[in-house]
C-alpha cells in the first residue's frame, strides 16, 4: 500500500468526482491519505474529510500565502484542534518567497511559521513545511525553533546541501511528482543521497502531477509513477520502495501507536 503523506482533497477540482475517486484509492492500492490545512477554511474542510474517511487524516495550519489570515483567535482555535484524534500534524507551514516580495507581508510569515513551529511542539505534532525561494530563512527558523520538533518538507526543492541539514535535524523528505520531471534534477539527486528510511511519497494533488500527466489534475492514483522513479534511482524494486516509504509515513505523523489507527 502507499501512503500519500499530503495531499488537497477539499480543492474545487475534485467537486466534481470527489466521492467516487476517495472510495476508490484502496483498491488502487493508496492506504492512507494525510489532507493538509492551507488556510482556516481547507483546515475545516480537512478535519471533515478526515472525520468521513477511516483511510484520511488531517492536518490543521495557515501556508505562508494566507498567513494574513492568522491573529490570537485563529491561533487558538488551531490549538483546540490538535486535541482532534485524527489531527495528525500542523500544517503546511512556512515560507513563500515566490509569491510574496513585500518585505512586510514576509516578516508576518516568518512570524507566523515561528509561531505554528512553536505550537506543534507544544502539542507534540511534527510538521508539513512548505518553502519556496525561501531556503536561508527557512532553514534559519527551523534550526532556531524547529529543531527538536520533526516533520517533513514537503515537496523539497532545495539541494543536497539543504537536504543535509534538514536530515541532520531529523526531517523527512518529501518527495512527489516533480521527480518524475525530466528537468528535476536536483530533486533526483537529493532523492539518490537521502536514506531510504528519511524519504516520504507525496501528491500535493490538485498539484504536481506526475509524468506522464504533467499539467493535468493530479491524485493519489498517480503515485505508482513517483513510486517507480524513487526506485530507479534507489537501485531498490517499487514494492520495496512502498513498504519503506509507507512506514515513514507512519512514523512521520507517529502513527504506531494502536490507538491512532
Ligand atoms: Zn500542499
Amino acid at each position: 500500500m502507499i501512503f500519500d503523506t499530503h495531499a488537497h482533497y477539499d480543492d474545487a477540482q475534485f467537486d466534481a468526482d470527489r466521492e467516487a475517486l476517495l472510495e476508490s484509492l484502496n483498491t488502487h492500492g493508496i492506504g492512507r491519505v494525510v489532507n493538509i490545512g492551507a488556510n482556516i477554511e481547507s483546515t475545516k474542510s480537512s478535519v471533515a474529510l478526515a472525520e468521513k474517511y477511516p483511510f484520511i487524516y488531517a492536518a490543521a495550519g495557515v501556508h505562508p500565502s494566507d498567513a494574513g489570515q492568522l491573529n490570537e483567535d485563529v491561533y487558538q482555535w488551531l490549538k483546540t484542534l490538535t486535541a482532534h484524534e485524527k489531527v495528525v500534524a500542523i500544517g503546511e507551514i512556512g515560507l513563500d518567497y515566490y509569491w510574496e516580495k513585500e518585505a512586510d507581508v514576509r516578516a508576518n510569515q516568518r512570524e507566523w511559521f515561528v509561531r505554528q513551529l512553536e505550537l506543534a511542539r507544544e502539542c507534540g505534532l511534527p510538521v508539513s513545511i512548505h518553502s519556496r525561494d525561501a531556503a536561508k530563512d527557512t532553514l534559519d527558523i527551523v534550526k532556531g525553533h524547529g529543531r527538536d520538533v520533526g516533520g517533513v518538507v514537503h515537496c523539497f526543492s532545495y539541494g543536497v546541501e539543504l537536504a543535509r541539514e534538514y536530515l541532520n535535524m531529523g526531517y523527512y523528505i518529501g518527495v512527489g511528482g516533480v521527480v518524475t520531471f525530466n528537468n528535476a534534477k536536483s530533486i533526483k539527486e537529493v532523492v539518490d543521497y537521502a536514506p531510504m528510511d528519511r524519504i516520504v511519497i507525496e501528491t500535493d494533488c490538485p498539484y504536481l502531477a506526475p509524468v506522464p500527466h504533467r499539467g493535468k489534475r493530479n491524485s493519489s492514483l498517480n503515485l505508482p509513477y513517483v513510486v517507480s522513479a524513487i526506485s530507479q534511482i534507489k537501485g531498490i524494486s517499487p514494492e520495496e520502495v512502498e513498504a519503506i516509504t509507507w512506514k515513514n509515513g507512519m512514523d512521520l505523523y507517529r502513527m504506531a501507536d494502536a490507538s491512532r489507527q
